[in-house]
């Protein structure tokens, strides 16, 4: 499929007709990468919301159209709003939300570190230029309007409980989170995503949950009402308490191993998770948990680094048998059973014990 990387389309406070009377219209009318501004009450100050980076989570587009659209005429937020819809060709190739990204493209969201995308393995054999050339064309169409706070709605890819992820813990940070949700995760994992460039202002990302689920589009629009209206003169109110998780890690399985979902040890090579791995996403694991089942490579079939780069697996989890169980209490996040994300990105996210940092 041909994408013109180079383009943006620009939008002022489109009118109901451009808005279209559901969001599937609006997004099937959208060519491309896409900026929409707001007038806000104080017109010199700016904030940005950021949508479907990845083309198959439609909770930050669902509810922006819900929110633009609710009343007869456009919502007045108290500054402007710049809002950005990415991924539109992914979002809408063979049926909507289908797909991350374009089968012959690269997870836009590992692109803003030009750097690290070029060396990374995933993008052997991609046309990887024209993602870089749109990351850079966000990042610019951010900058552009020097915003005081910038919020990135994503879904998970399986099931589980909305969530936020930082790089830093600043009382704005903590105010954005709690219009979403009530535990923040601050990360100081390098991908190449959108929110670990510096743009002199917070930047929280939301998984708001899974994409299919409803409660997921009324986290991202109750939250997107909350950004909107809420003051900026002082440090932005904390509406509730937030839990904060410290440095998440990733397991992944390595190359060349093959990954297997099932209920029963089916003997399979290589690694097979538990077809239900999904519902660890809520609340804690503990130690002796059953995860899956590993062939007799055992815990070699998986890898978790620390952030100096060390392979940390074996103090998480272990073999019993022939059985993957957790080592000790911790808690997992983004465990899903679609098997090109679990292998592409990682099996999922790994914390501690919340117990120790409540
Ligand atoms: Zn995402």
């Amino acid at each position: 499929m041909d994408i013109d990387f180079s383009e943006i389309n620009y939008l002022v406070d489109p009118c109901s007709r451009t808005l279209h009377a559901d969001y599937q219209q609006f997004l099937l009318s959208l060519i491309g990468l896409t900026v929409i501004d707001i007038n806000g009450e104080n017109s010199d100050e700016w904030r940005v919301i950021s949508t479907l980076l990845h083309g198959d989570e439609p909770s930050g587009l669902i509810a922006l159209h819900r929110w633009l659209t609710t009343e007869n005429s456009l919502p007045r937020p108290k500054t402007n709003i710049r809002l950005i819809i990415s991924s539109v060709e992914a979002a809408t190739y063979q049926h909507l939300f289908q797909h991350r990204y374009l089968p012959d493209g690269i997870d836009l969201n590992r692109c803003f570190n030009e750097k690290t995308i070029r060396e990374s393995k995933d993008a052997k054999n991609k046309n990887i230029d024209g993602y870089i050339e749109r990351a850079k064309l966000i990042a610019c169409a951010i900058r552009e309007v020097n915003p005081k706070a910038i919020i990135d709605l994503h879904n998970t890819s399986g099931n589980g409980p909305a969530f936020a992820v930082s790089t830093l813990i600043t009382p704005s940070v903590l105010s954005i989170t709690s219009y979403f949700c009530d535990t923040l995760i601050l990360s100081d994992i390098n991908i190449g995503a959108m929110m670990e460039l510096d743009f002199s202002c917070p930047v929280v990302t939301i998984e708001c949950g899974g994409s299919s689920d409803d409660q997921a589009h009324e986290v991202a629009y109750q939250g997107i009402k909350n950004f909107a209206q809420c003051d900026s003169h002082c440090a932005l109110p904390q509406d509730k308490a937030v839990q904060i998780l410290y440095k998440p890690l990733r397991l992944v399985i390595k190359t060349g191993r093959k990954l297997s979902f099932s209920e029963h040890d089916e003997g399979y090579s290589g690694v097979t998770l538990r077809k239900n791995i999904e519902q660890f996403n809520y609340g804690g694991c503990c130690d002796g948990l059953l995860l899956g089942w590993l062939d007799d490579k055992g815990l070699d079939n998986i890898e978790m680094l620390n952030d100096q780069g060390v392979n940390v697996v074996a103090q998480y989890f272990k073999m019993l048998d022939n059985k993957l169980v957790c080592a000790t209490s911790l808690k997992i996040f983004m465990a899903s059973n679609q098997t090109n994300i679990a292998r592409s990105d990682c099996l999922f996210y790994v914390v501690n014990n919340i117990n120790n940092h409540l």
